[in-house]
């Protein structure tokens, strides 16, 4: 008999789980994981090149565990793009933004409490949570994927939840959150606990509406998380961050592992942060691919929910998978997300979603 996971003492929550898996598939079209598709410019890999050149006549040292300069470089970047100042003690930073999200759940969540989110949505949450050993609420959304607020601050008011999770622009369905949706789901979190509420705004440099970071404003309980892995084309840098008021740094502080971001990452972001504009710049240019692939789907005859994101869910599939593997016969990688009838394709270069939009093409000739 072959020793295997089953005969580890792993906690019984892990038991016949399956771990995070979007196929990584060596295909020609990858539109799977909401990459930004375009490579970083080369000006700018010489700068992280000279970066991380300094850094490491000190890697005998260990970093900065505070990461002083990068979190004022990143408070800086989030004063100027949203209008709100925020300062070096309203910033914290880890390895992407799961790990922000694993640190606020390991401080807020944990044995005995719970966290909430509205699915569909980001999965990770749901995961995270679990590999915390936070007990985890399936909160409901309306059948055209926007938060039922009603139903919402109901079963916020039910479960009194520790942290409350809200996606926006929503991963898988593309779909931004009104702020006065944020509001009144804060105010039932306030309410029933007070618990803290987490806003994902990993997409929100896509959206048409504006960032909710200034909420945070006398709300000490609501978190913004950010990264740099899609606005900024830096995925494989692994580097997010959140925006809240100082006592939620303060308590992070007690979870994260010392040391967490190595000097290489350091150096690499804030070489990054230097050239914000020139990686932003594509930002509009997948915006306009999105909405692109929003009316050309539309156009074929596909459902499409309104995206904010640099992706976009369509639909309907009788059989979303079987779809989703004649797709990628034609060379092109898209997400299925297990929502039955749905599937999610990622903003690519024009050419990228040509390819793509000429993959459903023929799918929609094969139909009818
Ligand atoms: N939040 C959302 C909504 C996401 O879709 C993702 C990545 N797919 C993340 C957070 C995590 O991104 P990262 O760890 O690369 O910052």
């Amino acid at each position: 008999m072959i020793f295997g996971i089953d005969d580890l003492p792993v906690r019984d929550e892990l038991r016949g789980k399956s771990p995070y898996g979007a196929p990584q598939l060596d295909v020609p079209v990858r539109l799977n994981t909401n990459e930004n598709p375009y490579r970083l410019p080369e000006e700018l890999v010489e700068r992280i090149a000279e970066r991380v050149r300094e850094a490491a006549r000190d890697l005998n040292r260990y970093p900065d565990r505070d990461a002083v300069e990068l979190r004022t470089r990143l408070a800086e970047y989030l004063t100027d793009t949203s209008g709100h100042e925020v300062g070096l003690a309203n910033v914290w930073a880890a390895n992407g933004s799961n790990e922000v999200l694993q640190q606020l759940l390991q401080t807020f969540g944990g044995p005995g409490r719970t966290a909430i989110g509205f699915e569909p949505s980001y999965s990770m949450h749901a995961l995270i949570s679990r590999g915390t050993g936070t007990g985890w609420i399936s909160g409901p959304r309306n059948a055209d994927f926007t938060i039922d607020v009603e139903a919402a601050v109901r079963a916020i008011a039910e479960h009194k939840p520790d942290v409350v999770f809200i996606t926006t622009p929503n991963n898988p369905t593309g779909n931004a959150v009104p702020p006065e949706t944020v509001l009144a789901l804060y105010e039932a979190a306030q309410a029933a606990k007070p618990s803290m509420v987490v806003v994902d705004e990993a997409y929100i440099e896509f959206s048409h509406g504006d960032s909710l970071l200034p909420l945070i404003e006398g709300r000490p309980q609501l978190v913004v998380s950010r990264t740099m892995s899609k606005a900024f084309g830096a995925a494989g840098l692994r580097l997010g961050y959140l925006a809240a008021h100082p006592a939620v740094v303060d308590a992070v502080q007690l979870v994260r592992l010392p040391y967490h971001l190595s000097a290489v990452t350091q150096a690499t972001a804030l070489a990054a942060l230097e050239h914000t504009d020139t990686l932003l710049k594509y930002v509009e240019q997948l915006k306009a691919e999105r909405d692109r692939l929003v009316s050309e789907l539309r156009a074929l005859g596909f459902e499409v929910v309104e995206s904010d994101a640099n992706f976009v869910q369509f639909g309907r599939f009788d059989d979303s998978h079987a779809a989703w593997q004649k797709i990628l016969d034609r060379g092109v990688l898209v997400r299925d997300n297990g929502i039955p009838g749905w599937l999610r394709v990622s903003a690519g270069t024009p050419e990228e979603n040509d390819a793509f939009l000429d993959a459903v093409r023929d799918l929609t000739k094969e139909q009818s």
